[in-house]
């Protein structure tokens, strides 16, 4: 095999390893973003829920005062049948006067019922919006949600793929060229293998010398970037 059937393997390797970084961030991010979907949805439904709770109050309230405002009319009509049993005229203005206050009373509580219907009303509408949104958001959740886990098991099997091709590349690798690249791999925290075009490296953008730029297209021995050691391979973009 010759250096350029061993450098393209490690080019190759180089390409599986850096997909197979890609797929394992986007694994630790994917549970990430769903636990803040999920907090968002959780969030917004518990708002509407709240919302649901005061309508619920309101409703309650009304009842009460719709009974306040019955009891208060029968009370009337009482007061008023006594007015035909009464014996002096004092006691007629005082069931009269008794009359008076009733009426005001049970007009206020009128006033306070018509109030509370608009404001029930305004609310009702509120959350029936609200609760149209939520249907909206919990469909996009859900969906989200099983994308997401759809994702996560389909990165599971590629990463299985991504190892055993990467563990069938390199056993055709000779050792010392692949130890060569596990040292200037974790040196670099990166790419190990970069191209050189126009005697400038693809790794570090420095000019290598040109008498190096010529030994490199002739591919024979192994070139390392003088600048940043990384493995250089000529590139031909000429294609
Ligand atoms: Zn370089």
């Amino acid at each position: 095999m010759g250096l350029r059937e061993k450098l393209a393997l490690l080019i190759e390797l180089q390409k599986m390893e850096s997909a197979a970084g890609r797929i394992t961030a986007r694994k630790k991010d994917l549970p990430v973003q769903l636990g803040e979907l999920e907090t968002k949805f959780m969030g917004f439904s518990a708002v509407v829920e709240t919302q649901r709770e005061q309508l619920e109050d309101l409703r309650k309230r009304r009842k009460e005062k719709d009974n306040q405002l019955r009891l208060g009319q029968e009370t009337l009509k009482r007061t008023r049948e006594r007015l035909l049993e009464v014996k002096t005229n004092k006691e007629y203005q005082s069931i009269l006067k008794e009359i008076e206050t009733l009426e005001t009373k049970n007009s206020h509580m009128e006033d306070e019922i018509i109030s509370l219907l608009e404001e029930l009303d305004v609310f009702e509408k509120g959350v029936k919006t609200k609760e149209a949104d939520l249907d909206v958001q919990r469909r996009r959740y859900e969906e989200d949600k099983a994308k997401m886990e759809e994702e996560l098991n389909s990165i599971a099997k590629e990463l299985d793929l991504c190892a055993r091709k990467g563990g069938e590349i390199r056993e055709k690798i000779p050792a010392d060229m692949l130890r060569k690249y596990e040292q200037i791999k974790s040196a670099t925290r990166g790419v190990a293998v970069v191209s050189v075009w126009k005697e400038v490296c693809g790794g570090c953008h420095m000019s290598i010398p040109p008498q190096l730029y010529n030994e490199l297209q002739k591919s024979q021995v192994l070139i390392t970037c003088p600048n940043c050691s990384r493995i250089i391979y000529w590139e031909n973009r000429n294609g």
